[in-house]
Parts: C-alpha cells; structure tokens; sequence
C-alpha cells in the first residue's frame, strides 16, 4: 500500500505464469472516489485477492466507484463482469477497446482479414493461413468473455477520477496510462513493465487499418519519459522507481534488434516470413503471430528511418537494405 496526500494505492498481486511474474491490478483511493484501475483474469483467485484488500481496508465491492482500464487484453478486464453483477459501476476505457470487449462481430471479420492479408503480403504462407484458421476459431470461443456492462470512452485531454489520461498506443491499439501529476505516480499498465519488454503487438486499429505498432510504441516512450514520475504502478511485475532508465534501455533494445535483421537483410533475406525464421527459429512454430509482429515492427521501424525500402513482387513485400 501506498499514501501520499490523502490519496492511497492499494495494489492486488496475483501470481501468473509465462514469466509475466504476476497480474497487478490496482484500488486507487481518494476522498469520496475508489477507483479500480485494470481488473486482473477472470480467476477465482483473482476474485479473493480483490475481496481481501478491500477488506483489509475496511471496504467491500459495492464501494468501488469506477473501473478504468488500460487496455483490452484479457488479463486486464477478468473481473469486470463479476463485479459489475454486484455493482453497475461506469467503466472507462479507450474508444479502441471498446469493439474489442464488446465482441463486435463486424470488427472481428475485419480483423480477421486484416491478419489474412498481412500475412499473405509478407509471404507466411502455410503459417499464416494456419494463424488466419486460429483468429477464426478464436472468435467463437472468447464470445464468453463479452463485456456486458456499456464502457464509456476516454482520450488524452480526458481526467477520471484524479488521474490524467495518457495514450501510449503500441503494446496494443488501445492502450492507457494514468497519471498522479501530484503524487508523481503513473499507472503503467502493460506499456511499462520492468522484468520483460513489452511486445508491440501488430493489431488493426478500429476500423481495420494497419497501425505502425513499433513505432507508436517508441513514440509512447518518448512521451512518458517527459512526465515527472517517481512510482510506475505496472500491469505485471515489480513497481519502476527509475522510468527514464526503463525507457533509455527499450529504446536501445529495439535499436540493437533492428541492426541484427538489418544484417540479415543484407545478407539476402528478403521478406518478413524468411527473416523470422532465421531470426526466430524455434518460438517460429509457437508464438507465430508474436515472431510476425516483432519481426514487421522492426522492418516499419527500419523503413522510417530510411535503412531499408519495401518493393512488392507478386503481392509479397521484399526489403532491401538502402
Ligand atoms: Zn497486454
């Protein structure tokens, strides 16, 4: 727990697998207001963990006053449903999640597509259409976790509950941070995380355009590293005490990633696909759509700073060093 100025953080922790190390999630506390920020898995023990701190701070569900989500991946908005049964409480997120959480079938057939030409155009053949055939399934079997209550939408120039609405786009489409510009706290969701980087995960945007992840995602550095932060609340892991040396690191790591496939890319592998499997031999198989968006982040990455161009020969792009 932490209180500065009448306002106090009480963060639930939750143990999670897949080096992720846990699932933050966080009741931010000021007079009159109790705001809970992310809402963890849909787990039961998800549900103790946030029972527990409440009632460790003599509070129960029904005081919650809003729920304000970074982003719409999973492990962020669990509990929204179980707690809006008990509670209707507003829920704000950006304008992005919303088709997302909504399960809007019009935009999942466009994602569907998008993903079938981003493939195709970067010559994943068999792979990708194997990926195209999971997205399909996927579709029908996360109905399930519809959000039913409406979610209200939030931009930049937005505050909700005290906090200051950051867009930090490139984890995910959607993505938010939230900023204490008086206790200098930010809450970083999964754009921020010590332990492991933040994938730029390649997502259309809400009306199925493609969305320079990469990019955006450096951009979002940048711009949090311009906010005077002392405590990063993150969506997994550890608290960050030292942003700017966070942010100087990622920065490099994708400087350093992209010189490595540039290399290869003068060495003669010319598509996305060929380089993704030089690069990523064995998750290649696994975590198939994870290499892609790596691997064609850092090619978008490449090509704004003018190291390589992009020609397109028979419908698949082909890089060139410049
Ligand atoms: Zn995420």
């Amino acid at each position: 727990m932490m209180t500065k100025n009448d306002c106090s953080v009480y963060p639930i922790i939750v143990p999670a697998p897949y080096g992720l190390k846990s699932y933050n999630f966080y009741l931010y506390k000021q007079a009159g207001s109790l705001s809970l920020i992310d809402a963890g898995i849909d787990s039961d023990e998800c549900w103790d963990s946030l029972c527990q701190t409440l009632k460790q701070h003599g509070l129960e569900i029904t005081d919650i006053t809003e729920m304000i989500v970074t982003h719409n991946h999973h492990d962020h908005v669990g509990l929204v449903n179980r707690i809006c049964a008990i509670k209707e409480v507003p829920v704000y997120a950006h304008e992005d999640s919303i088709c997302r959480l909504k399960r809007d079938k019009e935009f999942f057939s466009l994602r569907v597509q998008f993903f079938k030409q981003l493939y195709e155009e970067n010559g994943c053949g068999a792979a990708g259409e194997k990926q195209v055939e999971r997205l399909k399934d996927s579709v029908v079997q996360n109905e399930k976790n519809k959000i039913k209550t409406d979610i209200l939408p939030i931009h930049e120039t937005h505050t909700v509950a005290g906090l200051r609405v950051i867009e930090t786009p490139g984890h995910s489409p959607d993505h938010l941070a939230f900023f204490d510009a008086e206790r200098k706290w930010l809450f970083g969701g999964d754009h921020l995380i010590s332990h492991i980087s933040s994938n730029a995960i390649i997502e259309p945007d809400r009306n199925g355009n493609r969305i320079l992840t990469l990019i955006k995602y450096r951009e979002s550095l940048q711009k949090c590293a311009k906010l005077d932060v002392e405590t990063v609340f993150p969506g997994h892991g550890d608290f960050i005490h030292d942003l700017q040396q966070l942010i100087s690191n990622r920065l490099i790591k994708t400087d350093e990633k992209a010189e490595k496939l540039l290399r290869l890319i003068e060495t003669g592998h010319s598509t996305a696909n060929e380089i993704a499997l030089v690069f990523y031999k064995r998750q290649y198989e696994n975590e198939f759509s994870l290499v892609m968006s790596e691997i064609i982040g850092h090619l978008d990455y490449l090509e704004t700073i003018n190291k390589v161009e992009k020609t397109l020969k028979n419908g698949v792009w082909h890089y060139s060093p410049n």
